[in-house]
């Protein structure tokens, strides 16, 4: 696959807009996960052979907003529900959800209940 292609049934490449957004430029965005209630880098491209370059520059974006959301983070690159497009997850030190965890306090009553 080409970079800059997109796959339809793809909710990363998508993009839609169903969070708070923080951070968009020509290799990345970075949005509330709406599952998680965490901070998320995702690559423009379909794919996970990420160029060297653009981990890092991905890697410095998330730890800027991942700072201002959490007093503490660490980087989780573990792509569980989407592993064919590269995203990464700022989660808070101590915690996996960002319930809890939030400087900005987004209640945990905004998730859906999900298990459907
Ligand atoms: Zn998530
Ligand atoms: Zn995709």
């Amino acid at each position: 696959m080409a970079p800059g292609d997109r796959v339809d049934s793809c909710p990363l490449c998508r993009a839609e807009r169903i969070t708070t957004w923080y951070h968009e430029d020509d290799v990345c965005w970075i949005a509330d996960c709406e599952i998680c209630a965490t901070p998320m880098v995702v690559w423009r491209w379909h794919g996970t052979d990420v160029p060297a370059d653009h981990r890092d520059h991905m890697a410095r974006r998330l730890a800027e907003v991942a700072d201002r959301v959490f007093d503490g983070h660490y980087v989780d690159d573990h792509m569980r529900n989407i592993p064919d497009h590269w995203h990464a997850h700022a989660r808070p030190v101590g915690g996996f959800f960002g319930h809890g965890f939030r400087r900005d306090g987004t209640p945990a009553g905004e998730l859906g209940g999900g298990g459907s």
